[in-house]
């Protein structure tokens, strides 16, 4: 008999699957359907510059954005795709919800991206026209894109969000299931995708969250929820963080390139009450004694996601900041962000879990090897299916169809279980395991191990080739400051605590580890550091 979890929590109404309706009506109509005035309030703040636009401001941006596309560009039309390569300004967010309201589907990449990067990205969407700065457009100078590109940092784009239009701009009918973004995935286990979401996978992502605050008391004692922008806009969580704070009529402090400092800063000074963020994060603030130096105390939560958060790191972050609880969630860039989370404080208390499906969400824990749907407390892959999963990968039908399962279920990758309350836990992705004598080892339980060892900084753990076991476990440590602990003790440290099988038999030590923006550990980088190329695994 098949086992599927369902989400506990109550169902969310969405609007008819058959309505017309884009990202951008339903998350203005939200705006305008806000109980208190929210004009004067401000949507987004520059935390460097001190900048700030005010939700008036934002709706007549991309009011007049909206029209000035369609006048500067006639043939500009539903279905074509706009490639976005810029740092976080208060100019993006304006930018993503014109061009998703003429049906323009963006695709937004990291700016730091590598010129051959990008190429392979611009040629995944292919694009009409493309967005940038001064600083990142030389990337794009190579590539053929047809209507060319426009600098978000030009007087032509300031005076296109700020043109008066007398008129609205032509109505552009869009269904939900048209594509709305096309957003890159990590690629730390396999060639960087491009995923599709449409604009009911975005209307469902945000949906749950609106229906919570509308149908909530709003405790007139808690401060109104102010954000500070870790995450880039381009990554899925930043993204869907970014669409559901406007949403919700909430207030953004963003920064164009993340400084720990300037953080704190932040925090004391617009008093932000969350800060959605990726692991390595909570262990800065877990060390860091600049900590001490600010004001954090508006700080309510911390919404934590992108890659595995160990139990160890969180009780150390529950006791120096008592005040302000962790929050996880898990997600995919396949499933626009959060499909499990943790809701409230006794959710948030199961330390190591990512918390209960997200509403609407199915799932099943398949056993990779016969593919039997298993019950609570077993491992397999995660199977998920709902409203917010994507509708496959932009021209890569091979990966798309690789990917789900018959009956729309979306293979996850991930080695998970579920507990008897609907906790998940994830153990590991299923490509990143390392095989020892044909036993699986989960590189991250040994991360998390070598954490909670009071001399280690940071640690990273890849298989490492061996003749006689096939692969075994190799540690990468960064000692902290002071420390010299030793390969013998590295190794001893965490044979105490394991079986035989996941044994660290091999460490080598450096200054620190490799990472990508939302937390991840880019292990294939390590693997080069020790193998000769012939021998990468
Ligand atoms: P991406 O779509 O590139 O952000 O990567 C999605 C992957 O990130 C998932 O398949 C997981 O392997 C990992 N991930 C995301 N959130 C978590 C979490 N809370 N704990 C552990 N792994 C996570």
């Amino acid at each position: 008999k098949t086992k599927t979890y369902h989400s506990l929590r109550p169902k969310i109404p969405l609007p008819p699957p058959s309505q017309p309706l884009s990202i951008t009506d339903y998350t203005l109509s939200q705006l305008h359907n806000s109980p208190t005035p929210i004009s004067n309030k401000a949507v987004l703040i520059e935390a460097t510059t001190g900048r700030r636009v005010s939700y008036g401001e934002f709706l007549s941006q991309v009011h007049s954005l909206t029209s000035s596309l369609q006048t500067r560009f006639p043939s500009l039309s539903k279905g074509h795709v706009a490639f976005i390569l810029a740092p976080t300004s208060v100019h993006v967010p304006v930018l993503y919800f014109s061009l998703m309201a003429l049906g323009v589907t963006i695709s937004p990449a990291n700016p730091i991206g590598s010129d051959s990067e990008v190429a392979h990205q611009v040629r995944l969407c292919n694009p009409v026209v493309s967005f940038a700065t001064s600083a990142t457009v030389k990337k794009l100078s190579r590539l053929n894109i047809p209507l060319g590109t426009v600098l978000l940092d030009s007087p032509e784009f300031d005076s296109m969000i700020s043109a008066q239009v007398a008129s609205t701009h032509r109505r552009v009918e869009i269904a939900q299931s048209d594509s709305a973004a096309i957003l890159y995935s990590s690629g730390t286990t396999g060639r960087v995708k491009g995923v599709i979401l449409t604009h009911r996978n975005l209307i469902a992502l945000i949906g749950g969250f609106v229906q919570l605050r509308h149908f909530g008391d709003p405790d007139p004692n808690e401060p109104e929820p102010v954000s500070f922008f870790t995450l880039p806009l381009f990554h899925v969580f930043g993204f869907m963080m970014a669409v559901r704070a406007v949403a919700s009529a909430e207030t953004m402090v963003i920064v164009e390139r993340f400084d720990f400092e300037t953080m704190l800063r932040a925090v004391e000074k617009y008093r932000a009450t969350y800060i959605p963020v990726s692991p390595p994060l909570v262990v800065a603030l877990v060390k860091s004694d600049l900590a001490k130096k600010y004001d954090l105390g508006s700080l309510r939560m911390l919404a934590c996601g992108g890659a595995p958060l160990g139990k160890e790191v969180t009780l150390k972050f529950n006791a120096k900041f008592p005040n302000t609880e962790i929050v996880q969630g898990y997600g995919l860039t396949e499933t626009g962000g959060a499909a499990t989370r943790a809701l409230g404080p006794e959710e948030s208390l199961q330390y190591g879990s990512a918390g209960r499906l997200a509403e609407n969400m199915e799932a099943k824990i398949v056993d990779p090897e016969t593919g039997e749907a298993l019950p609570p407390g077993q491992r397999g892959e995660l199977w998920l299916r709902g409203p917010t999963v994507m509708k496959g990968y932009v021209g890569d039908d091979k990966a798309t169809a690789e990917t789900f399962a018959s009956e729309g279920w979306l293979k996850t990758g991930d080695l998970c279980y579920f507990d008897s309350e609907g906790f998940l836990f994830i153990v590991d992705r299923l490509k990143e395991l390392i095989k020892y004598k044909g036993y699986q080892v989960p590189p991250v339980e040994l991360e998390h191990l070598l954490h909670s060892h009071p001399e280690i900084a940071d640690a990273a753990v890849i298989p490492y080739p061996d003749e006689e076991a096939g692969q075994i476990p190799m540690a990468f440590v960064v000692r902290k400051p002071g420390s010299n602990v030793t390969e013998a003790q590295v190794i001893d440290f965490i044979a105490k605590q394991v079986a035989p099988y996941k044994k660290v038999r091999r460490v080598s030590f450096i200054n620190s580890i490799p990472k990508n923006p939302s937390g991840k550990i880019l292990r294939r980088e390590l693997v080069a550091l020790v193998l000769p190329a012939e021998k990468k695994i």
